[in-house]
């Protein structure tokens, strides 16, 4: 019996060569893929709803006899119908009318509408319904199931669809479309069969709830979220194999220039950071490329941890390259790195996207020529980038980087053959159920300790009318030797409107600050222009430094010891965290002012509180998340890595465990069912899965 999933929807009745090409372009090939096109909401038109009983904004079915029908010339010529059945009166209102419709909609005539009831000029209106007359020897059958309204696109109606649909139910059965879950699995997580769950969802009975269904809570929705998250699992998993069946060079671990490097260095590395280092320095030393994502709140130190990796690639006489994603914070890493590395004798490249002409030339060509350590931003991802023997690629601030660039990365290792080991550093700390899914392909290592001697940040929420208060708290607090930072936030998504945000308060500030020196730092500004602000902040020249969040991260000042953040509302919480992680880095006590713009939304006001309430990195992941959504959070819209059709991983977070544990039951004892999964799933659009 040849499969749903091998028949084209050409075979159905209505679908020429046109209506198909239509139907690819969304991803409509198969009766499979048709009855995997879910509908997105339902209207029911199972029963009548007695005028009297209407609500507003209800989509209902009423019956009733025409009382009336008038043109009304107002502003807007429109047909006025009234129809009244014994509950009450509705108005249909068409502003769009033939002569033939006005006759045809007489006083006595019986009528059936659909629409939306919405107050109006005469009580409740439903604008444009559709409607049609009964005749009293007519049965006046109504639908027996909910009905489907489905994503759609241009020159495709909701009716062809249906259609479609309907044509693919009645071939739809238990062998037509197999179920990849095999019973076992179903059974122990309480799944129901395939065919019932999809059939349920094309046509929900009268009685369906509604309010789950919308909601995505419904057991049939639950059914397909399970198998969709599944076959996300999988195919992370695939991606991790194809990895692992690659090739990296063994490194063994690092002697001589660990110990040079610890001796140097100024402080004994965390119990945390060696217990990384150690787990790092393992997966090195294997043939298999390692896959590890480290995990850090803001100072953590996960920096060190990222010179112990490289220095064990770099005394095998390989190359390491360090990717940032902003110059700034690549600036900062190169600086440490070369602090680092130059009593060492190891030289270290730099590449950004800025660097232009002869500069960049000397670089590409030292970076090809086999300079050991080479830092830089994602310019370093860049086709004509060739490593001379690139064994080790560390990402620091993973959530920026997709899959895809992870990818792209595999080619730049030793003669295109051999796979570099990646080490990706995030300061976001993902939430473990999100963890689990979104980068089931690696390995996690925690570090959760941070070095001694840091005191919390105090944060205090303070109206912006209270500016004055702020700016004399600067002022104290740098006669008293400490350094602050003022950020000022996003405007409007508009980076040159930040900028001039960030202009006018180092004017303001400047000027109400006499005596003080002030600097300013922001996205336009030339690197070499943001690098000296940055190395005068450092030295303690300047004493505020007027940014935008350009320093959300790396930024490394232990003297600074008070922020103040203008408009924190318009910031992500994860991202506040962040740039919060600035301070708090010394000894000194320090402070964050968040100076809100009043009033607060009660969703503003709540995630404020979070901030003020907590320190930890994971609290405040979870409660983003929470808020906001997990695509957002990982700025994975741009990637396509969560778009998922029926599963939504925050509402679905409690089944990841479950859909882990299946994922591994799947793999070890119906292998063969995995590719089908893929190919059910992820056929259109998201091929990471397919390498
Ligand atoms: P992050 O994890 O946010 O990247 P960094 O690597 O920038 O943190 O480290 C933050 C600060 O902590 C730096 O000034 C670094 O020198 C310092 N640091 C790192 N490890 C230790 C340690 N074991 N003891 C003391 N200070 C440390
Ligand atoms: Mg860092």
């Amino acid at each position: 019996m040849t499969t749903l999933s091998h028949i084209p929807v050409t075979e159905l009745k209505g679908v020429g060569a046109a209506l198909a090409e239509k139907l690819a372009r969304v991803g409509l090939e198969t009766l499979q893929d048709i009855l995997f096109h879910l509908p997105l909401r339902y209207q029911d038109r199972t029963r009548c709803v007695p005028i009297g009983a209407l609500r507003p904004g209800q989509d209902a079915v009423v019956e009733g006899v025409v009382a009336g029908a008038d043109v009304l010339m107002g502003r807007r010529r429109s047909l006025l119908v009234r129809l009244s059945d014994g509950t009450g009166t509705l108005s249909l209102r068409f502003y769009h009318f033939s002569t033939a419709q006005k006759d045809a909609l007489k006083r006595g005539t019986h009528l059936r509408c659909y629409g939306e009831a919405r107050p109006g000029a005469s009580g409740l209106e439903i604008y444009h319904p559709e409607y049609r007359a009964l005749t009293d020897n007519e049965p006046a059958a109504l639908e027996q199931t909910l009905t489907p309204i489905y994503p759609s696109t241009e020159g495709l109606t909701q009716q062809r669809l249906r259609q479609l649909s309907e044509q693919a139910l009645a071939r739809l059965g238990p062998h037509s479309l197999p179920d990849w879950l095999p019973a076992a699995i179903a059974r122990e997580y309480q799944l129901s069969p395939l065919d019932q769950a999809l059939r349920y969802l094309h046509r929900p009975p009268p009685d369906a709830d509604q309010e789950e269904l919308a909601e995505g809570r419904h057991w049939a929705q639950h059914r397909l979220a399970f198998e969709e998250l599944l076959t996300h699992q999988l195919s992370m998993q695939r991606l991790r194999e194809s990895l692992r069946a690659q090739h990296a060079p063994p490194l063994p671990k690092s002697q001589q220039l660990t110990r040079q490097f610890l001796a140097n260095l100024g402080f004994p590395p965390t119990g945390a950071q060696q217990r990384v280092g150690a787990e790092i320095a393992y997966d090195l030393s294997q043939s298999e490329p390692m896959l590890r994502l480290l995990q850090g709140d803001v100072g953590a130190g996960k920096t060190v941890v990222a010179a112990l990796a490289a220095l064990q690639a770099l005394e095998s006489g390989y190359q390491v390259a360090l990717m940032a994603p902003t110059e700034i914070l690549a600036e900062q890493h190169f600086i440490s790195f070369q602090r680092w590395l130059a009593p060492l004798g190891i030289e270290v490249a730099w590449l950004a996207g800025k660097l232009k002409g002869k500069a960049r030339t000397s670089a590409l060509a030292q970076i090809a020529g086999g300079t050991p350590m080479v830092v830089g931003t994602h310019a370093l991802f860049q086709e004509e980038v060739q490593f001379a023997k690139l064994a080790l690629v560390i990402i620091d601030e993973q959530h920026r980087f997709g899959v895809q660039q992870r990818l792209a990365l595999r080619k730049k290792g030793v003669e295109g053959r051999l796979c570099p080991h990646q080490l990706i550093m995030t300061a976001t700390p993902i939430p473990r159920t999100l963890a689990m899914s979104a980068y089931a392909d690696l390995d996690t290592s925690i570090l959760d300790e941070l070095p001694p001697g840091r005191t919390p940040v105090n944060t205090l929420l303070i109206a912006d009318s209270r500016r004055i208060e702020v700016i004399e708290r600067v002022r104290s607090a740098c006669h008293e030797g400490r350094q602050a930072y003022w950020v000022c936030t996003l405007i409007e998504e508009s980076e040159e409107l930040t900028c001039q945000a960030a202009e006018s308060a180092y004017e303001d500030l400047s000027a109400a600050l006499g005596g003080l020196h002030v600097g300013l730092i922001h996205g336009r500004m030339k690197a070499a222009e943001k690098a000296a602000v940055m190395a005068q902040f450092k030295q303690g020249q300047l004493q505020l430094l007027v940014a935008t969040t350009v320093i959300e991260v790396g930024v490394d000042v232990p003297n600074a010891s008070l922020m103040i953040i203008e408009n924190p509302e318009r910031l992500g919480l994860s991202q506040l965290h962040q740039l919060r992680g600035r301070v708090g880095r010394g000894s000194a006590a320090s402070h964050c002012l968040l100076l809100y713009h009043p009033p607060l939304s009660q969703l503003g006001r709540q995630r404020l509180g979070i901030m003020r309430e907590t320190n930890d990195g994971f609290i405040i992941a979870e409660k983003d998340l929470e808020l906001r959504g997990p695509g957002e959070m990982l700025g994975t819209r741009q990637t396509g890595l969560l778009q998922f059709k029926v599963a939504d991983l925050l509402r679905d977070a409690d089944l990841l465990p479950a859909v882990r544990d299946a994922a591994q039951h799947l793999l070890a004892d119906w292998p063969q069912h995995v590719s089908p999964l893929l190919e059910r799933w992820l056929r259109h659009g998201q091929q990471y899965g397919q390498v």
